[in-house]
């Protein structure tokens, strides 16, 4: 199976120095900024620096190394923001929208980590609506 990436995406763009982005934490594999358009207070993207569409190409295909930092990397932040509940934060929620059924705008592989306030139940359809 062969993942097909589109280096043109917004988030190789922003990998590549070629826009801006709101950066929060850099590591030898991973970057994490900013939402554009956050749904919560605190609301950050944490991708590989690699060249992976989503998570299985990532899960699948990553180094031992890059799947490491991703995973400290996310957690990290949870505690950086104040949200993981063993910091005494309120709690946050984890997203990797894939695929056309799991609603991905961006093909680069990216985490949504939001916190800061209280979120509805997990999943809604297309109307918003809770299916
Ligand atoms: P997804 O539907 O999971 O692919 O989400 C892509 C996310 O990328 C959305 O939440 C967008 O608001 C966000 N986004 C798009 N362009 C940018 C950008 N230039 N900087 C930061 N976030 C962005």
């Amino acid at each position: 199976m062969a993942y097909a990436y589109d280096n043109q995406n917004i988030f190789a763009k922003i990998l590549r120095g070629e826009i801006p982005n709101s950066t929060v934490l850099e590591t030898e594999h991973c970057l994490a900024f900013r939402d554009i358009a956050p749904a919560a207070p605190d609301h950050i993207l944490v991708i590989p620096k690699g060249a992976y569409v989503n998570f299985d190409h990532f899960g699948n295909e990553a180094s031992d190394a890059e799947l490491l930092d991703f995973s400290r990397t996310v957690a990290r932040i949870a505690r950086d923001t104040g949200a993981a509940p063993d910091a005494g934060g309120q709690g946050y929620r984890l997203i990797a929208n894939t695929g056309r059924h799991g609603v991905q705008d961006v093909p680069h592989f990216h985490i949504h980590l939001i916190a800061g306030r209280q979120l509805g139940r997990m999943i809604q359809n297309e109307n918003g609506e809770k299916s």
